[in-house]
């Protein structure tokens, strides 16, 4: 398995190359689950820590410990700064975290789940109940198909496009281009909106500004925040909201069943410390 070494104790750890300079390590107690797809090496591993794993080829995205901070902050915080969403795309997803938190809202009618790789979706329902769910909500119709391409050429059908990607390597790496961003603003009806994950603030700068000035040359209002999600590098952790209209985040329709967010830090996700400001803002 990438980045899994066995050590002459006979402990096994899974090491993450963040940089030339930065690496984590999980140790690990189990191999749950391993696949190879068409576009990646799958595994779900127990981990001591992290409780549950899931890592593509090597790289960790998402853990039973924490996994519920970044779903719950990259779903219900653009459903609480549209006025009710009946249509909502997720492109990417594929553990099916974000898609449980978008049933917890009975006005969406429809969720399309546009992931790549079949594959992750079905080790998740399997080996990664806590975050995939028991059932999935009749109203998610997952497609198995590249996102770049199935929102291509789309015009005016989404209220809310949520672009929850792998990192910006392999497959997920068009998925932080310009034109898959337009094509994004093109499928928003006109008073849309969108999110995508936009990295660390503190490890991955260029990619976040690279996102956030993608977002704002076509939407009119742009705005960032943050979360703290201890198994992601750096810690703290980016989101990049682009709205076609004027939008403030709504508390009275947020879930109550939730873990981390409440109203206080959906309004709060929005304080940037200054560096942040500094980078962004100018
Ligand atoms: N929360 C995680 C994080 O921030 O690292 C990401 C979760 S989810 C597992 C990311 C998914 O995006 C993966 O399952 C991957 O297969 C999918 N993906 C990567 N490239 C894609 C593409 N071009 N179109 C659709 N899905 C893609």
């Amino acid at each position: 398995l990438k980045g899994l070494t066995q050590k002459e104790n006979g402990e096994m750890w899974l090491e993450e190359f963040e940089n030339n300079g930065f690496k984590a390590s999980y140790k690990i107690k189990e191999i749950l689950h391993t696949t190879q797809s068409q576009f990646q090496e799958i595994s779900i591993l127990e981990s001591e820590m992290f409780g549950k794993i899931l890592v593509l080829d090597g790289i960790v995205q998402t853990t039973s410990l924490d996994g519920h901070i970044y779903n719950e902050m990259i779903s219900h915080v653009p459903i609480c700064a549209h006025h009710k969403p009946k249509n909502v795309l997720v492109i990417g997803g594929g553990d099916l975290g974000v898609a449980n938190e978008l049933s917890k809202y009975p006005f969406i009618e429809n969720i399309d789940l546009v992931e790549i790789d079949a594959l992750v979706v079905e080790s998740c329902k399997t080996h990664l109940k806590e975050i995939a769910g028991e059932t999935t909500d009749p109203r998610v119709q997952a497609l198995y198909e590249d996102g770049a391409a199935f929102v291509k050429g789309k015009k005016n059908v989404y209220d809310v496009v949520i672009v929850d990607s792998s990192d910006p390597i392999g497959p997920a790496e068009i998925l932080f281009h310009y034109d898959f961003y337009k094509d994004i603003y093109e499928s928003l009806k006109e008073d849309g909106l969108m999110v995508c994950q936009s990295q660390s603030p503190i490890f991955h700068m260029n990619v976040l500004k690279q996102s956030f000035q993608n977002i704002h040359q076509l939407f009119s209002f742009t705005r960032l925040y943050t979360a703290v999600v201890p198994t992601y590098p750096g810690g703290l952790w980016s989101f990049t909201l682009g709205s076609k209209k004027e939008f403030k985040v709504k508390k009275d329709i947020l879930a109550t069943n939730t873990k981390y967010i409440n109203s206080k830090i959906l309004k709060a996700s929005f304080k940037l410390p200054q560096f942040l400001k500094q980078e962004i803002l100018g």
